[in-house]
């Protein structure tokens, strides 16, 4: 059995990552998927255990919750989604690379797909040392 959480708006972003290192040290693992719109990109990223960098890792100075609205690029919402569903579904079927250790992010406004590596930081306070 696989457990997936599909993951596609900001409120809580930082909370849900340390969930799901409390369940993997706790012997129960949920795959975590995050997709996320924001202005004209598309973004993904994909946490299986508690070697992956979490979003602290990669923003340590990011709000726990952002206030006010977010401009976003209507298309971009959409492939963020198909992007969230495609790392989904090689999860269920064990196929392909899944975005681990960076983020994925398609730029709509420069037709241009890229990946953002987040280093794993052995202190950070959700899924590191500082914990
Ligand atoms: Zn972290």
């Amino acid at each position: 059995m696989v457990d997936v959480k599909l993951r596609g708006i900001a409120e809580g972003r930082l909370g849900t990552g340390s969930m799901c290192y409390d369940l993997a040290n706790g012997n129960t693992v949920a795959d975590v998927v995050k997709h996320v719109a924001l202005q004209d990109e598309g973004l993904t990223r994909t946490l299986i255990n508690k070697e992956d960098p979490c979003l602290n890792c990669a923003f340590p100075d990011l709000p726990a919750s952002r206030k006010g609205p977010v401009p976003v690029w209507g298309p971009a919402t959409g492939i963020a989604g198909v992007m969230g569903a495609n790392e989904v579904l090689k999860i269920l079927l064990g196929k392909g690379e899944l975005a681990r250790g960076y983020l994925m992010s398609c730029s709509n406004f420069q037709n241009d797909y890229y990946r953002l590596p987040i280093p794993k930081d052995p202190h950070c306070p959700s899924c590191g040392a500082g914990k």
